[in-house]
C-alpha cells in the first residue's frame, strides 16, 4: 500500500502520470490502441477461476474510480487468498486520449459508452475483443457522476451510485441482472451506514449502446459504479477512498456473500438518484428567489479548475434543490 492514496491527489490523470506510478512488476498487457495511437493497458492479477473484468475512465474526465482502482490493486497485490480465488483483468484507462485531454469523449469526439453495438471506435473494438477472449464472470463498469446527483429526496449528495443495468426495454430481472442485484445489495448492507446514507441507485432506462446494458443483455452480470461528490471535496479524495472500499465489498459480495432472498427488495429500496444538487446557491432578497449554479470543469496546466456558469432561478415550491455551498 506504499503508493496508494498518496499519488494522484487531483482530478486530472493522464496515461503518462498513471503508468509512471504503476508497479513495474505487475503483468501489464496492451489490448489495443486508441485513435491517437496510445496503448490501452490491462493489468492481470490472480490465478483463480472467478474472472472479474473492471474498467475505468472510458470517459476520460472521470478519474476518481481509476484512482480508487489503483489503490485497490496496491492492496490486492498482497492478498494471496483473493488472488488464488480470482482472475482479475483491470483496465484503468479505456479512453487514454480522453484522459489526456480531460474529455468525456475519445479523440474522434465519440462517447464510448454509446458505442457498444456500433463498435465504431478502436477503443471499443479493443475492449470487445478482449471481453470475448477473457469471458468474464463479472464486469465492473467504473465512472464518475456529476455533483448534481443526490440520493432520492433526502437532499444528500450521492457519493456513490450503483446500478444493475437493464437487459431489455421491459427491464426484466434476468439471471445476470439478479446476480448484479445480489452483489450490490451486499455492498449496500455492508456500507451504506458508514457512508451516512450517501448511496443512490442509478437510472435503469435501457440503452443497448451502453456497455453495462449490452453486457447484461449478453448474460454477463455487470455493475455500474459511479463515484460522486462528498461535501466540498472537489478533488474527490474521499470518494476515491469509498471506491476503494466498495471494490472490496463488491469482490467479497461476488465471491463469498450468501444468496439473500430479499436482495432484490434491498436493491429496490436504495433511493433512486435525483438531480437536486447545485454547487453554489443563495437566496436573492430582491427577487425573493433561490438561485443555483453548477460549475463547469476546465483543464488548465494539468489541473482541473471549476468555473462558474450562470445562475438559474429555482422554484421554492418544488423544494427540489440542495447546495454544496450556500452564499450568505
Ligand atoms: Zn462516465
Amino acid at each position: 500500500m506504499t503508493k496508494a492514496f498518496s499519488v494522484f491527489p487531483h482530478r486530472y490523470l493522464s496515461q503518462d502520470m498513471l503508468m509512471e506510478a504503476i508497479d513495474p512488476e505487475l503483468e501489464c498487457v496492451s489490448i489495443g490502441q486508441s485513435v491517437e495511437g496510445r496503448s490501452i493497458y490491462c493489468l492481470r492479477l490472480g490465478t483463480g477461476t472467478k474472472k472479474i473484468l473492471a474498467w475505468a475512465q472510458m470517459h476520460g474526465n472521470e478519474t476518481t474510480t481509476t484512482r480508487g482502482l489503483f489503490d485497490f490493486i496496491e492492496r490486492l497485490k498482497g492478498d494471496q487468498q483473493l488472488l488464488s480465488q480470482c482472475n482479475f483483468a483491470l483496465i484503468l484507462q479505456l479512453n487514454p486520449d480522453g484522459a489526456f485531454r480531460y474529455t468525456r469523449v475519445n479523440a474522434n469526439g465519440v462517447d464510448l459508452n454509446r458505442d457498444a453495438i456500433d463498435v465504431s471506435q478502436p477503443e471499443t473494438k479493443a475492449f470487445m475483443n478482449f471481453f470475448e477472449g477473457f469471458a468474464p464472470d463479472l464486469c465492473l463498469n467504473l465512472h464518475d457522476q456529476r455533483t448534481r446527483f443526490t440520493v432520492g429526496t433526502t437532499k444528500k449528495e450521492a457519493a456513490l451510485s450503483f446500478l444493475a443495468p437493464s437487459a431489455d426495454t421491459d427491464r426484466t430481472w434476468t439471471k445476470a441482472r439478479l446476480e448484479a442485484v445480489r452483489i450490490i445489495s451486499h455492498v449496500y448492507r455492508q456500507f451504506n451506514r458508514s457512508v451516512q446514507h450517501r448511496i443512490g441507485r442509478f437510472d435503469d432506462r435501457f440503452d443497448p449502446q451502453c456497455f453495462g446494458d449490452y453486457l447484461t443483455q449478453k448474460g454477463v452480470p455487470t455493475i455500474l459504479v459511479e463515484a460522486g461528490q462528498w461535501g466540498s471535496d472537489y478533488d474527490r479524495v474521499i470518494t476515491r477512498r469509498l471506491v476503494y472500499e466498495s471494490l472490496h465489498h463488491l469482490v467479497d459480495g461476488f465471491c463469498i456473500a450468501p444468496i439473500e432472498t430479499d436482495a432484490l427488495e434491498t436493491y429496490l429500496n436504495i433511493p433512486e438518484n435525483t438531480q437536486y444538487g447545485y454547487d453554489v446557491g443563495y437566496f436573492d432578497p430582491l427577487k425573493q428567489l433561490w438561485l443555483g449554479m453548477r460549475y463547469s470543469e476546465q483543464l488548465q496546466n494539468e489541473r482541473v479548475v471549476f468555473e462558474e456558469e450562470g445562475y438559474e432561478e429555482l422554484d421554492p415550491a418544488a423544494d427540489d434543490f440542495f447546495f454544496f455551498r450556500e452564499l450568505k
